[in-house]
């Protein structure tokens, strides 16, 4: 017997007026998989995450998050679920210290003492930003920032961890570092899904990938079978 995926997309549209941004995903989510999801701009991949999130009202389809439909009540409804969302463009709070935006993750918990220990251990994996943790979090580097967005994120205790290209505007190396993250993260048992402009990472991270292209999905499966499919760039630009 198969149980049933942690996340299950069926047949979701999302339209903004006449445009139409998604027409017909069909995707799901195992517990415990890296999956990625690549594709140019405006493919549809932040709508997407959007309407996991609870933020966009789809226009059709279903989406079912451990056994119950996501319905969109705002993102606190969606944190209490178990959906954790890093949005494009690492959303600091700029004028507030770094601890005290790893403190406004947590706010859906009550359990203060065990969210302290995760900080503390936060700053034993990246001390810059332990050194750092009351100076405001703007002055911060971009892949300082992403660190920090990252890990506000975690501290919600998600079942599920969405990031929205995080490798956006980041060096190859900090790059790095935040895959490295990532794959820590899911090493505590963390399911990820990852949405990337940049493919050969993304396939790189991930134990399964969707193209998608023009709001539609073009490919998937696993992702060291896309990197090697011949078919995989024309999807990628939406030529198939
Ligand atoms: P990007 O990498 O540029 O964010 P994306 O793959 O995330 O691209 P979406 O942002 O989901 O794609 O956009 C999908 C389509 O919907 C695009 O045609 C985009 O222009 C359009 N779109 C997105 N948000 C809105 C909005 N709020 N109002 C109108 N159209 C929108």
């Amino acid at each position: 017997a198969t149980s049933s995926p942690l996340l299950a997309i069926e047949d979701l549209f999302v339209r903004y007026g006449r445009i139409a941004a998604l027409s017909g995903v069909r995707l799901h989510v195992d517990e415990g998989e890296v999956v990625s999801i690549v594709g140019p701009n405006g493919a549809g991949k932040s709508s997407l995450l959007g309407a996991i999130a609870g933020l966009v009202q789809p226009a059709g389809g279903s989406i079912t998050f451990a056994g119950e439909p996501i319905t969109p009540r705002g993102l606190e409804r969606t944190v209490r679920r178990g959906i954790a969302l890093v949005p494009e463009g690492r959303h600091v709070f700029g004028g507030l210290s770094v601890l005290e935006n790893l403190t406004l993750g947590a706010t859906v918990r009550s359990d203060h003492n065990q969210v302290k220990a995760e900080i503390a251990r936060f700053f034993d994996i990246f001390p810059i930003l332990g050194e750092r943790r009351n100076e405001a979090a703007g002055r911060l580097s971009g892949g300082e920032q992403q660190m920090l967005v990252i890990a506000r994120a975690l501290l919600a205790k998600p079942r599920l961890l969405m990031l929205d290209e995080p490798s956006l505007g980041l060096a190859p190396k900090v790059t790095d570092r935040v895959y490295e993250l990532l794959a820590e993260i899911r090493a505590q048992g963390v399911t990820i899904l990852v949405v990337e402009q940049n493919a050969p990472r993304a396939l790189k991270a991930a134990d399964r990938t969707y193209v998608l292209n023009g709001g539609r999905v073009r490919l998937a499966g696993a992702s060291a079978a896309l990197a090697a499919d011949p078919d995989f760039e024309a999807a990628y630009f939406g030529l198939r």
